[in-house]
């Protein structure tokens, strides 16, 4: 099988997919559109296909778009061209979608991920931006593929039709995975409490850029995913007239702001690295009125599961404490979140080895940090629980602006290397 000419000769359906893909944006929970796409094509390609509530666990859900936010994305990706029948399955925002492949022979389970979701990211419309340029800017207000899902998604439907052609010669289990939600790192959790890696021998997974942000670079393993949590807290007090009776008052922008200042006081943690962030601070209704309302946004941030754990706790007894100290009410909700992991290095060995062996690529780094958080880390924690193993590569490209800016944009030609590597790479591990 010459995976290099496959690959080659999916180029433009690849490019053209993720160009649609970039104008039709769709952020965490409301892919209806491109998971109908992926499943109607998986389908095609004679996987069998799951999705909806089959491969999401709806109360591992996090930071889920309230119902009518979901009702109105859902008539919008049928506007869009989405099947009405597959967009259907998905309600309530369960849009991932799982491609399974059991092949004649035996051998090992490998699974793939590739996540789906755009960023809230109002998106460059000037000349000098390319997808603004060519005509494939994001169709959607507020909206934006800044981080290169658009080209996974495609990539992951490449690899999907290269190997579903390869099926008599495979072995094992192939399960390829549309992720929903990344950004945010609210997705992952979901899909595995619904099971989907379990029984997964070799886990894949993959992002482009970052690091990785030469043309033919390829980066076989990833260390240094931060474990994190992101949190919402909302304050309620009492409203009162600021003249005539503050006293009467309960100021939740007080607990608010002292919550803000406590919780950068954490301390330090002896084992490792820890980050904290109040990203938002909203409260208050007018000049003269006491503030009874205030939402405080945060993430936190540890090299390791257990250091962001001792963030997340303290926070929480700051937030509380800081309720107290005014008296007023205080809610708070997990919006997000992802473990740190480690890689498995006999794995990455051996992908590093089948990699430098194609000549796919001019630069095979056998390492990168990548100094984030990344929710397939919930993947990859599962399958080495169960015994199994599992990386996750970058694929080099260059990139026009940061990930997450408003002129991000890559280099198309990195998607067929791409995809011809991760259709190689599990083809050699379903045999092993
Ligand atoms: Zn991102
Ligand atoms: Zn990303």
């Amino acid at each position: 099988m010459d995976f290099t000419k496959e690959a080659q000769a999916l180029q433009e359906k690849m490019i053209a997919r993720r160009r649609d893909f970039h104008r039709h944006p769709e952020s965490a929970w409301t892919e209806y559109r491109t998971a109908a796409f992926v499943a109607q094509t998986l389908t095609e390609l004679g996987y069998e296909v799951a999705c909806g509530a089959q491969v999401i666990a709806e109360a591992a859900m996090m930071g889920v778009p309230e119902a009518d936010v979901l009702a109105e994305h859902e008539k919008r990706a049928v506007a869009e061209g989405a099947d009405p029948a597959w967009v259907a399955k998905m309600a309530g925002g369960k849009t991932g979608v799982v491609g399974t492949m059991r092949f004649a022979k035996p051998g090992k389970t490998v699974a793939l991920r590739f996540d789906m979701d755009a960023n809230d990211v109002e998106e460059a419309k000037d000349e000098g931006h390319r997808p603004y340029k060519e005509g494939f800017a994001s169709c959607h207000a507020g909206v934006m593929h800044a981080c290169g899902h658009d080209g996974h998604t495609a990539l992951g439907l490449a690899v999907a039709e290269i190997l579903a052609g390869a099926r008599d010669e495979l072995c094992g289990t192939l399960k390829l995975i549309f992720q929903p939600a990344e950004e945010g790192v609210r997705g992952a959790r979901a899909m595995v409490e619904a099971g989907v890696v379990d029984g997964v021998d070799y886990f894949f997974g993959l992002h482009l850029g970052f690091n990785a942000n030469k043309a033919g670079q390829f980066a076989c393993t990833t260390d240094g995913f931060l474990a994190t949590t992101k949190l919402d807290a909302r304050f309620t007090g009492l409203s009162s007239h600021a003249g005539a009776a503050p006293e009467q008052g309960k100021n939740a922008l007080l607990a608010a702001a002292a919550s803000s200042i406590a919780v950068h006081s954490i301390s330090r943690h002896g084992k490792g690295a820890s980050r904290i962030n109040v990203g938002v601070l909203q409260a208050g209704t007018g000049r003269n009125v006491l503030p009874d309302r205030a939402v405080v946004k945060l993430e936190t941030r540890g090299a390791t599961t257990e250091i962001n754990e001792f963030m997340i706790s303290e926070v929480k007894r700051m937030v509380q404490a800081s309720a107290m100290l005014y008296d007023v009410k205080v809610e708070t909700e997990i919006m997000g979140g992802a473990p740190s992991c480690s890689l498995d290095k006999e794995m990455g060995e051996k992908v590093c080895e089948l990699v430098t062996a194609t000549g796919r690529f001019g630069e095979v780094v056998p390492l990168v940090s990548l100094g984030a958080s990344e929710d397939c880390a919930y993947f990859m924690e599962r399958v080495q629980q169960q015994g199994g193993q599992a990386i996750y590569s970058m694929l080099g490209t260059p990139i026009a602006a940061g990930h997450h800016n408003f002129r991000f944009d890559f280099d198309e030609s990195c998607l067929a290397a791409g995809a011809a590597t991760s259709a190689e790479l599990a083809a050699a591990f379903l045999g092993a």
